[in-house]
């Protein structure tokens, strides 16, 4: 019997995976972890049975340890808890559906114990890429990618190890506002911005989406993965979102991988890599989409994803100095503090003002993190 933990269980990515795990009935849930959503974590526990589990506010862990006083479940809290649901014996697969760099210490010390990582938390890669690849080769333990795009590829890659990937296709559906121009984007409200129009996914990813910061991160979180150079990954705008990537071989050969928008696909396949098992849905119908299309990403309007290649080729610590930025900016735009189009500009401002790091440690990645907040704290203030 497989056995996993899920660091976010009570979100998107976290939830898609306990439906895997209720369809599959082969998987033991050992531990989860969430932020503060008590209630929906006490289900969870009650119909998967794990043995720990961690919230992030200790008042949280008090109110659920009352809630569940009839069941022996460990309760824990804060980063303590979930680097004690990342470490603890019993399970071989941690699933990181954590939102943002909250994932990086858990991560590395569930890599430090032994454990195969499911990575969602793309966060991880695009800030420590540089610590967590060599790291997991250490220790012998698989990076097996849960993002859509990274699957695909994942799976185009298998079996052919050994044969050089020239290029990589990484598709991206362009979000709602594809095909717009910068100047149309000025009063974009955070409704409309939430409006993705094939993917149901957690509330950040989606703004990342609409403004291809997204897809910025998953160039990054390619380039590590996959052992390529920057410019082997080529964004391809694909609205359909049925080819959810693919790799170009030495040949000339392509190979992707194809299906509906369903992200339990991609999570089965790091759970049970590399078997396939049957999962519920509807299969892809090709004579019901008829149609494939592909364009090149605008860079003028979507300036997030030129951004990400600059920080990317820039290196050191700007590629954390850009998720920090982006993630302080989504916040403050989702609280309706700054304007849609704001949210590049503080990207832009944060990469050529925080100070560069050539190659940093855990410590000074993390130390980034905070020196980008204090920054746009600083600089955005009159927002507050
Ligand atoms: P959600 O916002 O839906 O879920 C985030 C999860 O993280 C929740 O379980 C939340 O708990 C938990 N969390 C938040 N803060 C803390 C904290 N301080 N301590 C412990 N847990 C915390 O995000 P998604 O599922 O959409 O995304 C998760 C990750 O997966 C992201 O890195 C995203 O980029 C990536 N990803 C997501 C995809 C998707 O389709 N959604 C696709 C590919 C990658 P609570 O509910 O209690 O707040």
């Amino acid at each position: 019997m497989k056995k996993i933990a899920i660091l976010g269980s009570t979100g998107s990515i976290g939830t898609q995976t306990l439906e895997v795990v209720r369809e599959q009935k082969d998987i033991e849930v050992v531990a989860l972890a969430c932020g503060s959503n008590v209630s929906l974590l006490e289900k969870q526990i009650r119909e998967f049975h794990p043995r720990a589990v961690a919230l992030w506010k200790e008042e949280d862990a008090r109110e659920l340890k009352q809630r569940i006083s009839d069941l022996q479940v460990e309760v824990y809290h804060g980063m303590e808890g979930l680097i004690t649901i990342s470490t603890m014996e019993g399970y071989d697969t941690l699933v990181t559906a954590i939102v943002g760099m909250l994932g990086l210490r858990p991560t590395v010390a569930a890599i430090q114990s032994g454990k195969h990582i499911a990575l969602a938390n793309k966060e991880t890669l695009v800030t420590a890429g540089h610590i967590i690849m060599p790291l997991a080769k250490a220790h012998q333990v698989s990076i097996l990618p849960v993002d859509s795009e990274h699957s695909a590829i994942f799976q185009s890659i298998h079996g052919e190890r050994q044969n050089k990937i020239s290029k990589i296709l990484l598709t991206a559906s362009g979000g709602p506002f594809r095909g717009k121009k910068r100047s149309e984007l000025s009063n974009i409200q955070v409704e409309d911005a939430l409006k993705h129009p094939n993917w149901a996914m957690g509330r950040k990813i989606t703004i990342d989406s609409s403004t291809m910061v997204n897809k910025g991160l998953e160039v990054m979180e390619a380039k590590w993965l996959f052992e390529v150079e920057l410019p082997q990954i080529q964004v391809v705008v694909h609205p359909q979102s049925v080819i959810h990537s693919g790799v170009e071989f030495v040949d000339g050969a392509v190979i992707a991988q194809l299906g509906t928008p369903d992200m339990r696909l991609p999570i089965q396949y790091a759970l049970y890599y590399p078997d396939r098992k049957p999962l519920s849905g509807k299969p892809l119908d090709l004579f019901e989409i008829a149609n494939l299309t592909f364009e090149k990403p605008d860079l003028d309007t979507f300036k997030g994803l030129a951004l990400a290649y600059t920080a990317m080729e820039k290196g050191g610590n700007i590629p954390t100095i850009y998720n920090a930025a982006n993630e302080a900016a989504v916040a403050r735009f989702l609280n309706r503090e700054i304007a849609y189009l704001e949210i590049p500009e503080i990207i832009e401002a944060a990469m050529s003002e925080v100070a560069f790091v050539a190659n940093p440690s855990l410590d000074e990645v993390l130390q980034t993190e905070q020196a980008t907040y204090d920054f746009i704290d600083r600089r955005w203030e009159r927002h507050l």
